[in-house]
Parts: structure tokens; sequence; C-alpha cells
């Protein structure tokens, strides 16, 4: 089984994805997390993205559509994954199609977790507050100025995708300011019954 989470910064992608990751055995793929691992190795891939990310823009298609190649191709892949923060574009959507066909697997559901603009950015500084009390690191993006970047992109390009999974009457849109354990209880009852 394979679940697209979609939204913009701040919506609950990533506090949901994990709430799937442990109750229903799938992974979690978070191109933020995996760009954010590869600075923090100081890989080469790591130092060509680290400008582009603190501005607040979208990495280019090419390079997230080979992370994620190899990053499905591995093992812990194979019973499902809980794509966080993927697709962005739609040739990110439509790359994704051609490697899930290209492996007979299927995109099974499609939740798109909608929050107003204002609250986004109390989110967004709350979990800087929170990262920052608790001696964690700040990311560089979730500065304010960088946040308003963040949800320009997230308008110019991923809004554009929703409409793509919605002609296929995959995407199913939740209340993302509605208590944690309320959303996640409405994607468990969208997520489609395991075969026996
Ligand atoms: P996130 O943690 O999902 O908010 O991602 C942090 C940053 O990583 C974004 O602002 C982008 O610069 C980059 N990024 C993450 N995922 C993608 C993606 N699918 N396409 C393009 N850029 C991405």
């Amino acid at each position: 089984m394979n679940v697209i989470l979609m939204g913009p910064p701040g919506a609950g992608k990533g506090t949901q994805a994990k709430i799937l990751e442990e109750k229903h055995g799938l992974k979690q793929l978070s191109t933020g997390d995996m760009l954010r691992a590869e600075r923090n190795a100081g890989s080469e891939l790591g130092q060509r993205v680290q400008a582009i990310m603190d501005s607040g823009k979208l990495v280019s298609d090419d390079i997230i559509i080979e992370m994620i190649e190899k990053r499905m191709s591995e093992q812990d892949c194979a019973q499902g994954v809980i794509f966080d923060g993927f697709p962005r574009t739609i040739p990110q959507a439509e790359a994704l199609d051609a490697m899930l066909k290209s492996k007979g697997k299927t995109i099974d559901l499609v939740v798109d977790l909608s929050v107003d603009e204002e609250r986004l950015f109390a989110r967004v500084e709350k979990r800087a507050q929170e990262a920052a009390a608790t001696g964690q690191p700040i990311r560089d993006d979730d500065k304010a100025e960088v946040v308003s970047r963040r949800i320009r992109e997230y308008k110019e390009y991923t809004a554009q995708v929703s409409p793509f999974y919605a002609a296929r009457n995959q995407l199913h849109k939740l209340d993302g300011t509605q208590p944690i354990e309320v959303v996640s209880q409405q994607i468990a009852s969208l997520l489609p019954q395991k075969k026996s």
C-alpha cells in the first residue's frame, strides 16, 4: 500500500506520516528529511541543495526523482510507503507514476491536508520554538521570511498536484486544523483494507 500526504508546510504531514508508520507498518519517505540528512552528512548532494533549501525554493525535479528512485529500491520500502512532501510538482507526480508502474505498484490513497495560511505561520513558529526549547537545531527554512517563500512555492507548484490526483478520484481533502488524533482516525478510515 502506498500513500501520499500532501499539504503546505506546517499542515501536519510529518506528524501524520509518523502515526501511519507506527500503526500501519508503512515506511515514511520524507524528501525534506532525506535532503536534511544529506546536508548533515556533508555529502555532495547536500552541498548542492543547501542554498536552495535555505531560500525556501524547491529543489530541482531531477535531484528529487533520482533520490526517491534510489530509496524506493531498498528493502524496507517493499511493504509500502508514505510519501511525505513528495510529489511537489507535476513532473514529480508523473515520474512517480512511471516508477511505480515499472514495479507493478500503485498509489492507493492521496490525502491533502488543508490549513489556513495564518495558522501555518503559527505552527512553523511553534515548531522552531519547541526545537530551541529542547536543544534541537532550528531549521534555517523555518525563519518567517523563508516560510513565506515556502508557502509561495507551495501555491505556485504543489497546489497544482492535487487536481492531478483528484482527476483520478484518488484525492481526499481533510481539514488539517482538527486535532491530530481526529485527522489520524480520518486517514485510517480511508486506508484500503488489507487483503488476507
Ligand atoms: P520539507 O521538510 O518537506 O518542508 O522540505 C524542506 C525543503 O526541502 C523544501 O522547502 C525544498 O527546498 C526541499 N524539498 C523537499 N521535498 C521536495 C520536493 N519533493 N521537491 C522539491 N524540493 C523539495
